[in-house]
């Protein structure tokens, strides 16, 4: 199989099980601080499961977790991995005003440097928060100094998604690529790939095949997500949340990590910057 020899990219969003957005309503921002943290324990065994299987990553880190957590993000610079930028508190980009949006990348940006030691070139948009009504905020990005991003999820979905976004990376702005979330095309629609709930809810054959799928087919390399909270299985429950928000969130979380482990066997996997190279393009 071809795809076997492609190299993927594998992402992280770093934040907690309490700063989801579709959790949000249900929980006050000002309690953040006093809540059981879980993000050191499962970075750290996300971290394990990548060293066991050769594989390095892209961490998509928030700005409040680095400044809370800087020996994490050293863990990880220290283990190979690529830095970059979800944002400083978790709130989506169409939640935002322009010159909010531009104090939030930029904030994150500015800790993740004094953190790591090292220039932070992507971000990734909570709630894949960029399309079709708010392209200014590729503009604010390339103002912020970001070089790319991965914030389009080109699929149909309630909360986020820009159908009739390109499936593959392309220049948003003049030197800003967008490295979309991989989709599937299926009988003319974008299935989405990618990961989240998706990876969770489906039996791991299906993501298995979409990500081949294109790898054979479209000949391109996939771009992959996760969080660590979907590998901890013993987080708090949040109360009052709907049905249909509980059953996304926690379907599924006892059996995340086995399904990573044979997703790490299966496909050879890399750093963003490494697998598109977004700075010498
Ligand atoms: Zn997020």
């Amino acid at each position: 199989m071809t795809g076997q020899r492609i190299t993927n990219a594998l992402t992280v969003d770093v934040e907690d099980y309490f700063q989801v957005s579709a959790l949000a309503p249900h929980i006050d921002r000002a309690s953040w601080d006093r809540r059981e943290c879980r993000v050191e324990r499962n970075v750290e065994r996300l971290l394990s499961l990548f060293a066991e299987h050769d594989a390095r990553a892209t961490f998509f880190t928030l700005g409040w977790i680095a400044e809370r957590y800087p020996h994490l993000v050293r863990r990880v610079l220290s283990a190979g991995h690529e830095l970059a930028s979800h944002g400083y508190g978790h709130l989506r980009c169409t939640e935002q005003s322009r010159t909010e949006l531009l104090a939030d990348v930029r904030r994150a940006k500015e800790v993740l440097e004094d953190v790591g030691g090292e220039p932070v070139l992507g971000y990734r948009a909570p709630s894949f928060s960029i399309g079709a009504n708010n392209g200014w905020a590729f503009d604010v990005l390339l103002e912020a100094g970001y070089r790319y991003t991965s914030s389009v999820y080109p699929v149909h979905h309630d909360h986020y998604g820009m159908p009739d976004a390109p499936r593959f990376p392309y220049d948003a702005r003049p030197g800003l690529r967008e490295l979309p979330i991989t989709t599937v095309r299926v009988l003319g629609r974008n299935l989405p790939a990618g990961g989240g709930g998706y990876f969770r809810l489906l039996p791991y054959g299906v993501s298995r095949w979409a990500l081949r799928h294109v790898n054979d087919v479209d000949a391109r390399p996939t771009i992959f997500y996760l969080h660590p909270w979907e590998i901890d299985p013993m987080q708090p429950r949040i109360a009052g949340t709907t049905l249909k928000t509980r059953f996304r969130h926690y379907v599924n979380l006892a059996r995340t990590e086995v399904r990573l482990a044979s997703l790490l066997r299966d496909f050879r996997w890399d750093r963003v910057d490494k697998v598109f190279a977004p700075a010498a393009a």
